[in-house]
């Protein structure tokens, strides 16, 4: 059974692993000319996808390439004298007992050397469209020549092709909850070794600074405009004279990083959203990761979520013989749970990560005290006591499709 991938890079090469071992045979069609280096962000594996990248052998290299911060010192806007620190290895310790943060594209590169032998990757072109009949799919890329396959596959990302393709524009499915996200490098900063830093005020936030063995720094926008945003995702311009209108008068370093928008090599801006489809299966086409279930980037675990899809849609898969009319809805009612629990999570981070009101501010304050002082086993209750959604990875089960025995049509 020949299987179309659209995306390669976490959802994507992890589900081509997995579809492999079950004997399919898989074409990934990936827009990038090479695989996406986008200066990057880091990225969470908690506890069921490290047991997954572990089943399938690249432990070793994630690990190896581990990044993450163990302190976030931090400043409130209006007390910008005080100095508070947040122990985020303790913080992550509470939410997960098995996680690793790497950055997205060291993941994305690993997930590809192991299954670069055994898959056929074709960087550089996009499928235009996609046209089903009863018993496969005819399908046309932007470069390459039509091809037909069993079952077509998008794991393109939040804004996917795929989906456009078959459900219909994002606006359907897409909803802002709440926030903005935007994430720039520093080439101006030198003096940031190993350190992070962040000024937190009352519908803004701005933390910065460099992740111990990577070069160059970045600093993470996150803010709560009142209503949503008027602008053109390509309008680079636009968005960052509405990141200056967001900033300003905010005092301490702001200003300074406000001033490396004129020179920044990487800029990243997008509303922080979260995507809600009933279903994101039709005929013969599929969606995993972010393009089918995104709960909103750098809110809800959603790499885990993405890892987790993956093996599971495979292993619906290879368990339903290829019978994609019972390995779809199989897949769905196995990841729908902890799809929910994320979305309902990404929410609740949302409004943690940028208060709302000056209490909230404090409440940042409070938090990071108890983190720091508190005895781990006592911040691990409570946390869970706080938000009972905390232990949202950890508590998802795996199951194991080790005994799926394919037997696949030709
Ligand atoms: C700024 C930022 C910060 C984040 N921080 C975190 C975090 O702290 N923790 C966390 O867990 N997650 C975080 N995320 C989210 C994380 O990056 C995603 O959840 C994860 O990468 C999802 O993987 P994916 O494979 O589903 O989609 P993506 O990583 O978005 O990959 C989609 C792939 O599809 C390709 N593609 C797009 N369109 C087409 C097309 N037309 N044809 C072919 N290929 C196409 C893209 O080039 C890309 O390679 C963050 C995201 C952002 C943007």
């Amino acid at each position: 059974m020949r299987i179309l991938v659209s995306g390669a890079s976490i959802a994507g090469p992890v589900l081509a692993y997995w579809l492999h071992k079950y004997g399919f045979e898989v074409t990934v069609v990936e827009r990038s000319a090479t695989l996406r280096k986008s200066g990057g962000h880091a990225v969470d594996l908690f506890r069921p996808a490290m047991d997954i990248v572990e089943m399938m052998g690249v432990l070793q290299p994630i690990q190896a390439k581990a990044t993450g911060i163990e302190r976030l010192g931090f400043r409130l806007e209006h007390r910008l004298d005080r100095h508070y620190e947040l122990q985020i290895s303790r913080l992550i310790g509470a939410v997960s007992d098995r996680h690793v943060e790497i950055m997205r594209d060291d993941l994305s590169e690993i997930f590809y050397d192991v299954t670069r032998e055994s898959t056929d990757y074709r960087f550089g072109d996009s499928i235009a469209s996609i046209n089903e009949d009863p018993d496969g799919v005819d399908v046309t890329f932007e470069q390459g020549s039509p091809q037909r396959f069993d079952l077509v596959i998008g794991a393109d990302g939040l804004h996917s092709n795929v989906r456009r393709l078959v459900f219909g524009e994002e606006s359907r499915f897409a909803t802002w909850i709440g926030g903005y996200l935007c994430v720039i490098s520093l080439s101006h900063y030198s003096d940031l070794d190993g350190t992070s830093e962040a000024v937190c005020g009352v519908n803004r936030m701005v933390g910065f600074g460099a992740e111990p063995g990577l070069a160059g720094a970045r600093a993470v926008f996150l803010f709560r405009p009142p209503r949503p945003l008027d602008y053109h995702h390509r309008d680079v311009a636009r968005q960052k004279q509405l990141l200056r209108e967001a900033y300003d008068g905010m005092g301490g370093e702001v200003p300074r990083l406000l001033s490396e928008l004129d020179h920044t090599p990487t800029f990243y801006f997008d509303s922080i959203t979260q995507l809600r489809m009933d279903t994101w299966s039709r005929g013969r086409v599929t969606l995993v990761g972010d393009a089918g279930y995104c709960p909103g980037p750098a809110v809800g675990g959603s790499t885990s979520l993405a890892v987790v899809g993956a093996y599971a849609l495979a292993g619906e898969l290879a368990t339903a013989g290829g019978d994609h009319t019972r390995a779809f809805p199989a897949y769905e009612r196995e990841i729908g749970d902890y799809v929910r629990r994320s979305r309902a999570f990404a929410m609740g981070a949302v409004k943690k990560l940028i208060p709302a009101n000056r209490s909230d501010l404090w409440a940042l304050v409070a938090i990071s005290k108890a983190v720091t002082h508190l005895p781990l086993a006592l911040t691990r209750a409570l946390t869970r006591l706080s938000n009972s959604g905390v232990r949202l990875h950890d508590s998802v089960q795996l199951k194991d499709y080790s005994t799926a025995t394919t037997h696949l049509p030709n």
